[in-house]
């Protein structure tokens, strides 16, 4: 496996972040060589305030060569191979709570269609299974959660926590106990028939990735299940891919350093149409995607779901390569 000689160095908390020779905030991210591990000149780094500040200066800039180098065997533990859950234990149902809830938001054919293409399950008790289903067709896991069918919101009681499919498997003999669990993105699979013009989007929350894929259909919807999950091999998927983020609002500073060891392998970006969304908003109260798209369904006039085609606009800007 290859990489660059000096990449930035990966965020691990503030302790890897310095002070920004520019505007002395403590959001400065060092170069370092992947070969010795050292830091090169202490002002050689990116600040993450990538609008308001700007400061770059590369490894070109002090003469290093950023050529591409084979990554150091003590970079490149053996990997044991994940465990599959086999196909007939992986099972689509629409007998979710959930399923139940975007019936009613947007009717059975989208609903059909949409959660038939994400292949997502339903247990015994109405919770649904989000599938961890990789590019190569295998499931990795399911997500476990309960939904309440109203609402679309998380049920939160004691006994609603969130549970995993091997788990289940496991604790009931259907699966070995040694079970090598490698999570993937949810969505992935569906990377297998995407073109490398098409757009990636990708978002924090499973609900969010299937609510915004049925209004949304030219984007590719990908959910990392949660902003810490950014980390190991799950986004080498996305590996020469078009990437279009969508964080929440209090959030994009977390992504943005958590995504900074991507920048390299794809064409990544934040998008500009979301948080002018958030910021046309009267109400300034924390709001994520799949709010505002259950918001504008449930719009009987049909004008605030006319009011998000910005982020149609801006997934096919990213498709032709132009900026938005
Ligand atoms: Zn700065």
């Amino acid at each position: 496996m290859n990489s660059y000689r000096y990449r930035l160095e990966a965020y691990r908390g503030m302790a890897t972040l310095h002070e920004c020779p520019r505007c002395g905030r403590r959001s400065f991210k060092r170069y370092v060589d992947v070969e010795s591990g050292e830091a090169l000149r202490e002002d050689c780094g990116r600040c993450n305030h990538v609008n308001s500040c700007g400061y770059h200066l590369a490894p070109r800039d002090v003469g290093a060569v950023n050529e591409s180098v084979a990554l150091p065997a003590r970079q490149m533990p053996q990997q044991e191979r994940h465990s599959v859950i086999p196909e007939e234990m992986v099972k689509h149902s629409l007998r979710s709570d959930f399923a139940r809830g975007m019936c009613r938001l947007m009717g059975e054919a989208l609903t059909t269609e949409v959660l038939g293409r994400y292949r997502v399950g339903a247990d015994r008790m109405g919770r649904v299974i989000w599938w961890q289903i990789d590019e190569q067709g295998e499931t990795r896991t399911g997500k476990v959660m309960a939904y309440d069918p109203l609402t679309l919101k998380r049920r939160r009681e004691m006994a609603c926590g969130v549970d995993w499919a091997h788990s289940i498997l496991i604790r009931i003999g259907q699966l070995p106990i040694k079970f090598v669990l490698k999570q993937c993105l949810f969505g992935a699979h569906l990377l297998a028939r995407a073109v490398p013009t098409d757009v990636v989007c990708l978002v924090e929350s499973e609900k969010t990735a299937v609510l915004c894929a049925a209004i949304w259909p030219r984007g590719t919807w990908l959910a990392t299940g949660g902003i810490t999950q950014l980390e190991g091999g799950r986004m080498e998927v996305l590996r020469g891919r078009r990437v279009l983020v969508f964080a929440d609002s209090d959030a994009v500073e977390d992504w943005s350093l958590r995504l900074d060891a991507y920048r390299f392998t794809c064409s990544l970006r934040f998008s500009r149409a979301w948080p002018t969304i958030i910021a046309e908003r009267p109400s300034r109260s924390k709001i994520d995607l799949a709010d505002v798209v259950i918001e504008a369904l449930s719009d009987t006039t049909g004008q605030k779901l006319a009011a998000l085609s910005t982020i149609t606009d801006e997934i096919d800007a990213f498709r032709l390569n132009r900026i938005y």
